[in-house]
């Protein structure tokens, strides 16, 4: 069964959601002209977020963090874009020589070794990217929800994130179905892998498809405690005050 054989069911109101995630992006690209940007992690939610933004026309740059562990499938996403949409998807790596000293020194799969060495790939593979991606941008979209974990319980439609800009998550009171209703009614490229019951996809070495019952995120860090299981993109303000 494809993904959207599977979840394609919207909520009552979905289309009041999608006027609502359309204005979140038009105001947020008024407010931030020339300066913002959706950073697409590929999943469902973003492939959502960047057809609305090309639907609306929308001066929001499309940029990627691309580890270099990336599924095939998933790489494969961003030439499908660039085709489908007529957008330029730029692409954070990490730094070449930081990287080889890194896999040097630690292996190639340091991440099951310990959760300090998890964070620091994740630090070098994606914090610092997203560093570059943000630098000299005020503001920034993402496809987080509610519904995705408990973590995530209280997403509101914009935030100030760590540095201070402001964080946009235009479809934080969507559910798993309502995206995928989107996605089967606008014919929205999306995921190979999101056939294949991977529903949260990161690199390679740290998502796993799920079982049926288990939770939304249980792919990924699967061998990490429920608690450490961010890898830093999202951390809020406050968090890192405190
Ligand atoms: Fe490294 Fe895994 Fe983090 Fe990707 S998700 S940066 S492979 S630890």
């Amino acid at each position: 069964m494809t993904a959207i054989e599977l979840y394609d069911r919207p909520s009552p109101g979905f289309d009041a959601l999608v006027a609502h995630a359309a204005a979140v992006l038009e105001s947020a690209a008024t407010e931030h002209a020339g300066r913002i940007v959706q950073a697409t992690s590929l999943g469902a939610e973003d492939m959502v977020l960047t057809d609305l933004i090309a639907r609306h026309q929308l001066p929001i740059a499309i940029a990627t963090l691309d580890t270099g562990m990336l599924h095939s499938e998933t790489l494969a996403l961003i030439p499908r874009i660039e085709q489908r949409y007529g957008l330029p998807v730029e692409r954070h790596a990490p730094r070449h020589e930081a990287t080889i000293a890194f896999v040097r020194r630690h292996g190639e799969q340091p991440m099951y070794q310990s959760i300090e060495l998890r964070k620091s790939c994740c630090d070098l593979r994606k914090l610092q990217p997203l560093a570059r991606m943000l630098n000299e941008r005020s503001a920034w979209i993402t496809g987080l929800r509610r519904e995705q974990s408990a973590h995530r319980g209280a997403v509101p439609f914009n935030e100030l994130d760590a540095q201070g800009r402001i964080k946009f998550n235009p479809l934080a009171d969507w559910s798993w179905n309502d995206v995928w209703h989107y996605i089967s009614a606008h014919d929205v490229p999306y995921n190979d892998l999101h056939d294949q019951f991977f529903p949260s996809i990161g690199c390679a070495p740290c998502t796993r498809a799920i079982a049926v019952g288990e939770d939304f995120r249980a792919g990924r860090w699967w061998w990490e405690d429920e608690k450490a299981k961010e890898c830093g993109l999202h951390v809020k303000a406050l968090e890192v005050a405190a």
